[in-house]
């Protein structure tokens, strides 16, 4: 599908959801897609995009932002402590904030750095051994701790599980969201974005749908 398609189908569901268009920012997942096809959506006009690693988004997005002006670059992959300066260095936004160490780390760099890009906790909805995030039961705590730090902590990210239905794991981030006073929610792929926006989104992490299927190789 094309960019303008999904912002088409991205308008209708903040219609149905009685939202104004335009309050869900779209981040176009470019990782692991060819240069050519980026380029192509920043030549439409695109500028929020999201990485998952920090290396692949060092080696593309300086080349990027020397070319095209505002671009918005978020990470929403997982961060190794010791990749969180480059990435900080990088990106405007970090979704994955899932342990103590990391949180630690962000906030002594920002100290140092004087600045820090905006901060997403990564809840483990679906309390999954293999991933990433804090559990629905220790998200309250990690967050006062979060902000005890200092850390701008803009709002709750997740992926549900592949096999069960998405909107339910939405409405799980965006109460656990709304008893922190957390206004940020970043939830909702290519497959569910919708269901998402009806949940209250307010960052949508869309990929495949926007780009073709990624190099997997
Ligand atoms: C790759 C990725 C996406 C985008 O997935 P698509 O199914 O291609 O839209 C969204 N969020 C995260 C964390 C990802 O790693």
């Amino acid at each position: 599908m094309s960019l303008a398609e999904i912002t088409e189908k991205l308008h209708m569901a903040e219609d149905a959801a009685g939202r104004p268009r335009g309050s869900v920012s779209l981040i176009a997942v470019s990782k692991k897609q060819p240069d050519a096809r980026v380029e192509a959506i920043l030549q439409d006009g695109h500028r929020v995009f999201g990485e998952n690693r920090v290396q692949e988004a060092a080696a593309k997005w300086p080349d990027f932002r020397a070319r095209f002006d505002g671009i918005e670059l978020h990470l929403i992959g997982p961060l190794q402590t010791n990749k969180a300066r480059q990435a900080m260095e990088l990106a405007q936004a970090i979704h994955s904030v899932d342990r103590p160490k990391l949180a630690s780390t962000l906030a002594r760099l920002a100290q140092e750095m004087g600045t820090c890009p905006e901060l997403f906790i990564q809840v483990n909805t679906g309390e999954e051994p293999q991933k990433a995030g804090v559990l629905p039961a220790e998200a309250d705590a990690f967050v006062k701790d979060c902000r005890g730090m200092d850390l701008p902590v803009a709002g709750l990210m997740c992926i549900p599980p592949v096999e069960e239905e998405p909107s339910l794991h939405f409405a799980l981030l965006a109460k656990i969201a709304a008893r922190n006073g957390l206004a940020g929610l970043s939830m909702g792929m290519s497959g569910d974005f919708e269901r998402a926006v009806m949940q209250g989104a307010t960052h949508v992490r869309v990929g495949s749908a926007i780009f073709g299927e990624r190099d997997t190789g």
